[in-house]
């Protein structure tokens, strides 16, 4: 078990401080935000450019952690006196220590580890890896996609002496990665899924890349792959024969397999709609010939699978055997998502499998959310943790506070018999899912939060599909990682110590206020923006604490502006009269500046600025200003450069005047999305973001480097087969032809934010992939496409109305409007399900 005391000698550090007490250390953290247990966490203050972990020791502290590895050269806030009764070794660098600790810790295990890798497919091959193992092995398994450099570590340090497998990923950007990957995982075996162009930027070619790789294999004993991917090929015998490790590979190719490339020779695919029989040729010990079917058609998946399948070969399990575990792959459901339920209810739907660490990364999501709702969560017997049951219990209660969870239903055996570990919550147990869907009443859950976590095999999604609530077949599906790609995206181009603030009016640009809010809270945005008071209130009560600027602000709710803490946006003489009759009565929160510089929209122009500054110079004992702002006109055309320009001078000439008035510096920022990308140099103190968090390219620069946000899904209510000469609709507009058709009628309408203007061949939906055009007009709730040319589609059949292949750019061209329009019309009654990878 890992001391205090030890750390120095293990990490190459110095001790600068012992701390008062020392449990032995059980948990890693990195996060202030996902503190479970502090006296038996050891925190590491980890540096990047974008982040420095030790700004949150001060909070690290209050919260009760009292071991921590520092860098060297950082300055601890407050100094070492803020810090009486902790623990701190100085290294060079937190992350080398870390992954030095974890090297460490699995040094301690003698047992086979597969090391996987690869340009795609690594957490697939790796889930289905276990699921395939599982009936042999107690498996040890980085959670999700934990492949990188911090996530590797913390992967391996869940090892336990029970375990009898590991089965980590590795994945990397840059040359020099692997290595330390490799030194933490210390692989004994190895299987390398393919390779892909993902991440080439990082390297000067496919060659030095798929070397990188491969040294993440240099100690292994038998490396798995495919031998068709000629580079890894050429890799493996150059750089690990010489170390005689054995090459396990398989191949689609006669050619080779005749030379002894590779073990396995896979031929004759057959692929149907939902699976794919292959024949499988082995050489050694004896030839065999194996027929199996993979439940899968798609290519990537036959590949992924094939990986596993070889896998078993290699071990020997009997081929009826491998058929059966082969019929329960079930496709990675490689995201977590918030539904909405019954009763007003949240489910956040975990339901692939559950083990400790699994667990652990669900229930930092459950606290990561700030909606005050009760919560729930629902578990399975947690499996694979290679703990005692008492002990794995005892660990897993513990783990309930800090997300939150005051009440427990477990179902499994195992569970049912430790309930005595969760005294202190309200807590329900069943011995399996059928009992709990037999008792289940939904009007027993109201107004709750619930994570639905549990392993596989207990079919959990049949209670999730219980919770929710099946009555429009239109959901606009938000894609939350998505977002945070693109706000790190922003992020980036600002100078440093530059502030951003997030406009989030319009119902976040239509994609969910609290739960968007609640994201960028976490990410620790400087600011957010709303239009009215309304939206600010509603943002406070799903417990969002950033400041919070309200563009439009009437004069009758400055009350509710006070309560909540919402800081007005002030743009007229007038406005700021009422504003100081109110500040004069009772403090009120500080003010937002707005200056008209060109836009003639609202706020103060330039001949205001004496008179606005002498009445705030008066009144400064009442009213604080936090910032003063102007919007550009036209910063997202190229045309109108020199006209924003002008705006910005404007606006560099007026802001000095009111700090001088004021007597103390304000911030000032003028930059919507499409003004930070276009005017870098132009970033006072802070720049607004808009429509670019949510992944619409404003300034036409970057067409690649954003990524979708909000997908608008519906489905096929009813397909018809349409007679030549028939129209279809309202106004018989939807024109006859003079062939057959197939007409699909979707769930989705202008009821539903579907303009118009998209009716009779404007606008097209996907479906199976395949572009369908709209035929006839658009009707309330519904509307009709020709899915001739799409063979198969049918009733239940998904449709994305807009979303990756269907860009809001194009559609709203079409239409004469802009991408801004179509998102924030899709209207409330649209369900928002929010996912995260
Ligand atoms: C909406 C808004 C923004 C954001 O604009 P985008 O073009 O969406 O980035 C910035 N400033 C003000 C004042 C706004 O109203």
């Amino acid at each position: 078990m890992l001391q205090f005391p030890d750390l120095p000698a293990l990490t190459g550090g110095s001790l600068l401080q012992l701390p008062a007490a020392a449990p032995p250390i059980q948990r890693l953290l990195l996060d202030s935000r996902r503190i479970e247990t502090p006296a038996d966490s050891l925190f590491f203050a980890l540096r990047g450019p974008q982040h420095d972990g030790h700004r949150y020791l001060p909070e690290l502290y209050r919260a009760g952690v009292r071991q921590f590895v520092v860098e060297a050269g950082a300055e601890l806030p407050g100094g070492l006196a803020a810090y009486p009764a902790a623990g701190f070794v100085v290294v060079p660098e937190a992350l080398a220590a870390l992954q030095t600790l974890a090297a460490h810790h699995r040094q301690r295990f003698k047992l086979p580890v597969f090391g996987i890798t690869g340009s795609n497919g690594k957490t697939i091959v790796k889930e289905w890896l276990a699921q395939l193992l599982s009936p042999d092995e107690l498996i040890c398994k980085s959670p999700r996609s934990y492949n990188s450099q911090v996530g590797v570590p913390l992967s391996v340090w869940e090892l336990t002496a029970q375990h009898t497998l590991g089965i980590f990923e590795a994945g990397i950007s840059e040359p020099g990665e692997m290595a330390r990957l490799a030194r933490v995982i210390q692989p004994t075996l190895g299987l390398f899924t393919n390779l892909g162009t993902a991440h080439d930027a990082g390297f000067a070619s496919p060659e030095e890349k798929v070397a990188e790789k491969m040294r993440l294999f240099e100690e292994v004993d038998t490396l798995f792959y495919c031998a068709d991917h000629a580079l890894i090929h050429a890799a493996a015998c150059r750089q690990l024969r010489p170390a005689r490790t054995r090459l396990a590979a398989w191949t689609r190719e006669t050619r080779r397999y005749a030379a002894g490339e590779a073990h396995w020779l896979v031929r004759g695919e057959e692929a149907s709609a939902d699976r794919t029989v292959v024949r499988v040729e082995q050489a050694h010990p004896q030839p065999e010939e194996y027929t199996f079917t993979l439940p899968f058609a798609d290519a990537p998946s036959v590949e992924n699978a094939l990986h596993g399948l070889v896998v078993l070969l290699w071990r020997q399990v009997e081929p009826a055997e491998i058929q059966r575990r082969l019929d329960r792959l079930q496709p990675v459901a490689m995201r977590l998502e918030m539904k909405q339920a019954l009763h007003d209810c949240y489910v956040l739907d975990d339901t692939y499998n559950n083990d400790l660490a699994g667990l652990r990364l669900a229930l930092d999501a459950l606290a990561r959310q700030t909606r005050r709702l009760r919560r729930t969560l629902i578990l399975s017997d947690v499996l694979e943790s290679g703990l005692g049951g008492a002990e794995l219990y005892a660990r897993v209660a513990a783990l309930l506070p800090a997300a939150g969870v005051v009440r427990l239903i477990g179902i499994g055996p195992e569970i049912s018999g430790h309930q005595d570990v969760f005294a202190g919550l309200e807590t329900a147990f069943y011995p399996d899912t059928e009992a709990f869907l037999a008792a289940f009443r939904p009007e027993q859950f109201r107004q709750e939060l619930l994570l639905v976590k549990g392993a596989r095999r207990y079919g959990f999604e049949r209670i999730v599909a219980a919770f929710q609530q099946k009555i429009h077949g239109t959901v606009l599906e938000v894609n939350l990682d998505a977002l945070v790609h693109n706000l790190n995206f922003y992020r980036r181009r600002l100078l440093p110590g530059v502030k951003l603030m997030v406009m989030v009016k319009a119902f976040a640009y239509g994609s969910g206020s609290a739960e968007v809010a609640n994201l960028l809270q976490f990410h620790r945005v400087d600011y957010l923006a709303v239009a009215y008071a309304d939206e600010g209130v509603d943002l406070r009560q799903h417990g969002i604490s950033l400041p919070i600027m309200v563009m439009n602000p009437a004069p009758d709710s400055f009350e509710v502006l006070r309560q909540y803490h919402l800081e007005p946006e002030i743009y007229s003489f007038e406005r700021l009269h009422d504003y100081l009759a109110a500040a004069r009565r009772a403090a009120m929160p500080p003010v937002h500046l707005k200056l008209d510089t060109g836009m003639r929209r609202l706020g103060f122009g330039e001949e205001d600025v004496p008179e606005l500054g002498a009445l705030l110079h008066a009144n400064a004992a009442h009213l604080r200003v936090a910032s003063a702002l102007t919007h550009l006109a036209s910063a997202d055309e190229a045309g109108h450069d020199a006209f924003s320009r002008g705006q910005l001078a404007a606006f560099a000439r007026m802001t000095p005047l009111l700090e001088w008035a004021l007597g103390y510096p304000i911030l000032k920022h003028a930059l919507n999305t499409a003004g930070i990308v276009r005017f870098p140099q132009a970033q006072p103190d802070m720049v607004r973001l808009g429509i670019g968090l949510y992944g619409v390219d404003a300034s036409g620069q970057e067409p690649d480097a954003l990524r979708p946000v909000s997908t608008l899904r519906t489905t096929i209510s009813q397909v018809k087969t349409l007679p030549a000469g028939h129209t279809v609709g309202y106004g018989r507009r939807g024109e006859a032809t003079a062939h057959d058709r197939r007409i699909a009628t979707l769930a989705i309408g202008y009821a539903d934010g579907y303009d118009r203007r998209f009716g009779n061949g404007v606008g097209e939906v996907l479906i199976r992939g395949q572009r369908a055009p709209v035929v006839g007009s658009v009707c309330m709730d519904m509307c009709m496409v020709d899915v001739t040319h799409i063979a198969g589609a049918q009733a239940g059949d998904g449709a994305v109305v807009f979303g990756a292949g269907l860009t809001l750019t194009d559609l709203a061209a079409r239409i004469g409007t802009i991408s801004y329009e179509l998102l924030t019309n899709v209207s409330e009654r649209v369900k928002r399900v929010f996912v995260a990878e």
